[in-house]
């Protein structure tokens, strides 16, 4: 599923608060993913390729964001950050 396209670095690094929830649904797990990857780019300008927080276990899209970028699309709200129209 959406785990295939994560690194094992960036698992290992949320699975301890995914431990902690009591059955996540997927787009809490993506947005979880996508802000420890946020997280690991403070300080650069470089762009990253985020995942998909479509909620689609099948979607395997990324979102290519600067850091700034994400954070604008973070404040802006309730719909995440998406690669396709839904
Ligand atoms: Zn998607």
């Amino acid at each position: 599923m959406f785990l295939s396209c994560i690194t094992y670095r960036v698992i290992s690094v949320i699975l301890p608060k995914i431990a902690e929830m009591e059955q996540p649904d997927t787009v809490t797990l993506l947005r979880e993913v996508n802000n420890r990857l946020r997280e690991q780019r403070n300080g650069s300008a470089e762009p990253t390729r985020f995942i998909c927080e479509c909620g689609d276990p099948d979607c395997q899209r990324t979102v290519l964001l600067t850091p700034r970028a994400f954070d604008a699309r973070r404040r802006a709200g309730r719909d995440g950050i998406v690669a396709h129209a839904s």
